[in-house]
């Protein structure tokens, strides 16, 4: 296998849907927030059928996927999140932002030093998914409003 590093690496999803965690188990060192962990438990809210359609309808396949093998990961992550944790990847701090809605344990990643923010799928350009029985659009509205009062550096 192409090897990118020989640092260690642990993945950090902003979220356990099943298109942020398609290859975690690629990634045994993994992170997750509490209140997902069910999800990585044989809990996630739809059925592999549902999410083989989601799969089909709403990605881009490779030449040669084959939809029926697709699985969602299951596992338990090294380490659970909570808000405000920090993580040190190697003299850059990063914060967790825990900022449901989308997801009940959706979280932002917010590097303080340099003003940037990945926001997973809380802000993105497109249909905001908050609609589903897992989803919480008051609880979004909160999120946004929490991130969105972050000195971002927009200056790209
Ligand atoms: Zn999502």
């Amino acid at each position: 296998m192409l090897k990118l590093t020989d640092k260690p690496v642990t993945a950090v999803a902003t979220h356990i849907h099943w298109d942020h965690i398609g290859g975690h188990r690629y990634f045994p060192d993994f992170y997750a927030h509490a209140d997902e962990l069910d999800w990585l438990n044989g809990k996630f809210p739809l059925s592999i059928e549902t999410i083989r359609e989601m799969v089909v309808d709403r990605c881009d396949l490779p030449e040669g996927f084959c939809v029926s093998d697709y699985e969602l990961f299951q596992g338990m992550p090294i380490k659970v999140l909570t808000d405000h944790n920090i993580i040190d990847i190697g003299g850059r701090e990063i914060e967790v932002l825990h900022t449901p809605g989308h997801s009940p344990g959706h979280l932002c990643f917010w590097e303080k030093a340099g003003g940037y923010l990945f926001t997973g799928d809380l802000v993105y350009k497109d249909i905001l998914f908050a609609y589903y029985p897992s989803t919480d659009p008051e609880v979004y509205l909160d999120s946004l409003e929490k991130v969105a009062a972050l000195p971002v550096n927009s200056g790209f």
